[in-house]
């Protein structure tokens, strides 16, 4: 039903463990087409359902009601019927992947499970207007399909074709609650991309659209999992297949738009306030011989901040006293061995963190103060001695 792109690595690994289990059956102009095997067992089910429900005959389509056909016309027709929607949901698939690539897009492979269908893109689409196009080609073709499966509905009834008019029913129904269903506005589902475009084309700011867009998807699918209960529990209700298959969906939605959310999230950490640790410095009064008999052994850093009223003044590395005899320990303060304050050794702690450790190479003290706004010392980074937040 959603079709999802290609992400980093961290969350492609856990998608793919969840459809490792599927094997290929075809592929369609190059693209190739899996199932996952527990599609089958939805298969029997949908089969089963269809069948069941056309030998008791209970259908009804306007005024006109089906008659009860037998058994084995029922099973045939509950294959053929779901084929029929099984194509629905490869069409809306394969919709997606050609936008996608009309859109200069490869496509990865198209996915059939429980629940739906995914066209895997190999990339991000690159701006909102291609982002919006492959997200609505899926429910738009959707939507056709049941249009036009409605549209022959009716001369079909009139002619009293019973049966086909009991698939084409089927069809249009399946189809345009696809469309419906998929554009619900939470990511990774269509419409959520189509809410995500629109905040991206408006903020230009693609990971906080889909920050939001993925926290929409979240929703959703606690209002699908809370219908569902209500389904299952509501004594005037007492759907049991479609409450647990709402609280399966809803369950399904929900760790896929959390697993986005936090991907997104876990980009944005990757700032020097992350990892830094809380500041310790030194006033640059200190005498070295202080430094070394009671601040070294309880602070193990390659170097300090030389601070006085959270000012930072600058850094003393230990290896530059290495240069200093012993007996001018007693002697030397702080501020006469430091390194005075230089772009070089302090960073903001929005910072990347990555420039932070390309400038910690080359600045020759493997450390760097961070500092905030006003110049105060808010924080401190070793070279390879991060402390990172659990996630
Ligand atoms: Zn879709």
């Amino acid at each position: 039903m959603s079709h999802k792109e290609a992400q980093t690595k961290k969350t492609n690994v856990s998608l793919k463990d969840f459809y490792k289990r599927q094997i290929t059956v075809a592929h369609i102009f190059g693209i190739p087409v899996r199932f996952d095997y527990r599609w089958f067992i939805v298969f029997i089910l949908s089969v089963w359902l269809i069948a069941v429900n056309l030998s008791r005959g209970g259908m009804f389509i306007g005024s006109f009601r089906l008659q009860p056909v037998g058994t084995v016309t029922a099973w045939v027709l509950g294959v053929i019927t779901t084929l029929g929607l099984f194509l629905s949901v490869l069409a809306h698939e394969l919709s997606h992947a050609f936008m996608g690539r009309s859109e200069g897009i490869e496509i990865e492979e198209i996915v059939l499970h429980p629940f739906g269908g995914l066209a895997r893109l190999r990339n991000e689409p690159e701006n909102p207007r291609a982002e919006f196009r492959i997200a609505v080609a899926g429910p738009a073709a959707s939507f056709l399909i049941g249009v036009v499966s409605f549209v022959l509905l009716l001369p079909t009834v009139r002619a009293g074709y019973s049966i086909a008019a009991a698939i084409l029913l089927l069809l249009s129904a399946g189809n345009l609650l696809l469309a419906i269903f998929n554009l619900f506005p939470g990511y990774p589902l269509d419409g959520g991309r189509v809410l995500r475009a629109i905040l991206w084309r408006r903020t230009g700011d693609i990971r906080e659209a889909t920050r939001l867009a993925g926290i929409c998807g979240m929703l959703i699918a606690a209002i699908l999992i809370i219908f569902g209960v209500y389904m299952v529990i509501a004594p005037n209700f007492r759907s049991y297949f479609m409450g647990f298959w709402s609280v399966l969906v809803g369950v399904f939605l929900f760790d896929a738009a959390y697993s986005v959310v936090k991907h997104v999230q876990g980009r944005l950490e990757n700032i020097v306030r992350e990892a830094m640790s809380a500041p310790f410095s030194i006033e640059p009064d200190l005498l070295i011989s202080n430094l070394i008999d009671s601040v070294l052994p309880m602070h193990r850093q390659v170097a300090f901040p030389v601070t006085h009223e959270r000012r930072l003044h600058g850094m003393l590395s230990l290896e530059d006293l290495k240069a200093l005899p012993r007996e001018r320990w007693h002697l030397t303060r702080a501020r006469d061995v430091m390194r005075p304050i230089a772009p070089r050794f302090f960073v903001e702690p929005n910072a990347r963190l990555e420039y932070a450790r390309e400038l910690m190479k080359r600045n020759g003290i493997r450390s760097l103060a961070v500092v905030g706004k006003n110049g105060e010392l808010v924080g401190f980074l070793q070279s390879g001695k991060f402390k990172r937040k659990r996630r």
